[in-house]
């Protein structure tokens, strides 16, 4: 991808989640862009940055520290892991990492938050959740989500931001809302249960179903193919 088309296709994918909000009837400032770079070069990541992108969210924690150091110079670039996460890699993401969004187990919690430097704060967390009936592959079931919420909230070098979801992928806008308005219920549940804890984002929406997410809550959505173009496979 050249800088002007990632120009053109940054500028779009602005004005579509502008769109989608004001068609929610929500604040413009109500959801922000989390660039999906994985499988990028560090130099489209750069011209991203150029053009005010600042949220990024990588997949592969190799291919993701390889690019922080090329891109050490960035200010204010924020790094969001948003991939399967683990027990050997938690070090590397509580080191190099502002977000994790893809938390589904305690395990991997105690572990970041054993390993999470003091100097650099609190670790913003996410918890994964299975919101498909189909019984898929990551995330904490609705049923075990409480409890693990509960064991998070309480590790004092991570701060429980909210929840993410990746749904099975479905056509049409209603199919497309139904899990994500499963996630929204189940982030309100939380925030009856712990109200002390800053449950303030819904991560949900990719390219293929943004206004869906955006119409349940979506106050993160992560974009990679409309904002970067198709991947190749990896
Ligand atoms: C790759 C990925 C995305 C971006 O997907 P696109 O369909 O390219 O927008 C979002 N979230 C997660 C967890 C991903 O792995």
């Amino acid at each position: 991808m050249t800088d002007l088309v990632l120009r053109e296709s940054l500028a779009a994918a602005r004005a579509r989640l502008a769109r989608a909000l004001a068609d929610a009837g929500r604040p413009a400032d109500a959801a922000r862009l989390l660039a999906v770079s994985k499988t990028k070069p560090a130099a489209l990541i750069r011209e991203a940055w150029r053009l005010g992108q600042r949220e990024f969210g990588e997949n592969y924690v190799q291919e993701a520290l390889d690019k922080q150091v090329e891109l050490a110079d960035l200010d204010g670039i924020v790094w969001h892991f948003i991939g399967p996460l683990q027990s050997n890699k938690t070090r590397a993401v509580a080191e190099h990492f502002a977000w994790v969004h893809s938390v589904d187990r305690e395990k991997i919690a105690v572990r970041l938050n054993d390993q999470r430097p003091a100097q650099l704060g609190p670790l913003d967390v996410c918890l994964q959740v299975n919101v498909s009936d189909e019984a898929t592959k990551s995330g904490v079931g609705l049923d075990a989500l409480g409890p693990l919420a509960e064991r998070v909230a309480a590790l004092p070098n991570l701060r429980l931001r909210g929840l993410m979801a990746i749904p099975a992928p479905a056509e049409g806008l209603a199919a497309q809302r139904a899990p994500f308005a499963r996630l929204r219920e189940a982030l309100e549940a939380l925030r009856t249960r712990l109200p002390e804890a800053p449950l303030d984002t819904l991560s949900m929406g990719m390219s293929a179903d943004l206004e869906a997410a955006v119409l349940e809550g979506a106050t993160l959505v992560r974009l990679g193919t409309a904002i970067f173009g198709e991947r190749a496979r990896r």
